[in-house]
């Protein structure tokens, strides 16, 4: 018999799993080119031709060694390249130590949970959220208390924030550019986050690490900036990787980088390592680490993924559907026009139609719409969109 924690969580499996199954069933009926499946983050374009390339230069030329065990942050030639562009980006002395290799944000977060939770400290997730980050917690005894986001913009909410940090507050986890919104977090509201913890730390005399999970910094639109979490947090542990930005989420490959400035920086960085060999990491995948040192400054074509959206936020608000236009990620998540996110896209599926219920980012009402898929499915979605309006007399 398998634990009863277990157990619990496959009862509340994911909601984007169970919508990819009715996809399948849908497929199978209708046809593939006549399903419009909106639900998974898994890129559609290929990774850039200098990704490609790196990896076949790697593999014929048969560096010796490339295939062992090593240290388990990583190879010490790619923690240098990755430190070098940090420090670049940011105000601060970032150096090859403050960097461990990871099997993708999944791998890195996890590290990092492991590595600084006592069983009970507790770690503010703003929702609506990354589903996993709750097993993430549970993984090592931790409790995630939920805040919800400002409902108008999806910005954290700072009161709601303040209401719920407590002396046993050990992490808040950060999401910018946002799964599932879009959205990416101010530097107004960063700093005002961080004005409010230096606060809470000096009250509680405690220390609360701001985790910041950034699989999507790469994707951003309309020339933005994206405020860099190392320079305004000094309790910061970035998590990133190379799922999104370079198409390459089965390759399980990404870093995690700490703020040198953090107090008992290298016990946290000892820490970190430790938790990456003993949670059966071992390493990140040796012949990934190489190709993405080689890489560093590709990514996916942007471009491609700014057109999808500005295409599919048209169709919604065409249509009638209330949404905040996305400034990052591949996302959109728009006001379902009943309360019952999961009847609306039940009612969706009517239509061939493949959406994730807002509920399954703990935030009902709402409806996610990834549009990390091919141009034509996004196309030739349009009137079953419009139907679909019709049908809740949006039109
Ligand atoms: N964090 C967020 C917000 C995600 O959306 C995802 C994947 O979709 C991950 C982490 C996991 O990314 P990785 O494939 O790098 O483990």
């Amino acid at each position: 018999m398998i634990s009863k924690q277990i157990q619990d969580n496959l009862g509340r499996s994911s909601w984007i799993r169970s919508m990819f199954e009715e996809g399948e069933r849908l497929r199978q009926k209708y046809g593939t080119e006549n399903v419009f499946d909106f639900t998974l983050g898994n890129p559609d374009p290929e990774p850039p031709i200098a990704v490609k390339q790196a990896l076949k230069d790697i593999v014929a030329s048969d560096i010796p060694g490339i295939h062992k065990y090593m240290s388990n942050a990583g190879f010490d030639d790619v923690r240098e390249a990755i430190a070098y562009r940090l420090e670049r980006e940011t105000n601060i002395p970032i150096s090859k130590d403050h960097i461990i290799m990871t099997c993708g944000a999944a791998g890195g977060l996890n590290i990092v949970l492991k590595t600084i939770l006592d069983p009970g400290n507790e770690v503010i997730v703003i929702a609506p959220y990354f589903v996993e980050y709750l097993f993430y917690i549970d993984n090592h005894g931790g409790v995630p208390v939920i805040v919800e986001a400002d409902p108008c913009t999806f910005q954290p909410d700072i009161n709601a924030l303040e209401e719920n940090i407590t002396k046993d507050t050990k992490a808040i986890i950060l999401n910018s550019p946002n799964n599932p919104t879009g959205v990416v977090y101010s530097k107004e509201i960063l700093d005002e986050l961080n004005d409010l913890i230096t606060k809470k730390e000096q009250e509680f005399n405690t220390q609360i690490y701001i985790l910041s999970d950034e699989p999507y910094r790469q994707l951003i639109y309309d020339d933005i900036d994206l405020p860099n979490i190392l320079d305004i947090f000094n309790n910061s542990v970035v998590v990133n990787s190379f799922s999104k930005s370079l198409a390459l989420p089965g390759e399980r490959i990404g870093y995690v980088a700490v703020n040198p400035n953090i107090d008992d920086v290298e016990l946290l960085v000892d820490g970190l390592i430790f938790s990456n060999r003993t949670l059966g990491y071992v390493n990140a995948p040796a012949l990934f680490q190489k190709v993405i040192a080689k890489s560093l400054y590709s990514q996916v074509d942007i471009d491609e993924y700014r057109i999808k959206r500005d295409i599919l936020y048209d169709y919604f608000c065409d249509f009638g559907f209330e949404c905040i236009k996305p400034q990052g990620a591949f996302y959109l998540f728009p006001k379902a026009p009943i309360a019952d996110d999961i009847e609306f896209i039940n009612t969706a599926t009517k239509y061939n139609l493949l959406f994730v219920p807002g509920t399954g980012f703990g935030y009902p009402g709402h409806f996610r719409v990834s549009y990390c898929t091919n141009l034509d499915t996004i196309k030739g979605a349009r009137n079953a969109i419009k139907s679909l309006a019709q049908d809740y007399n949006l039109l």
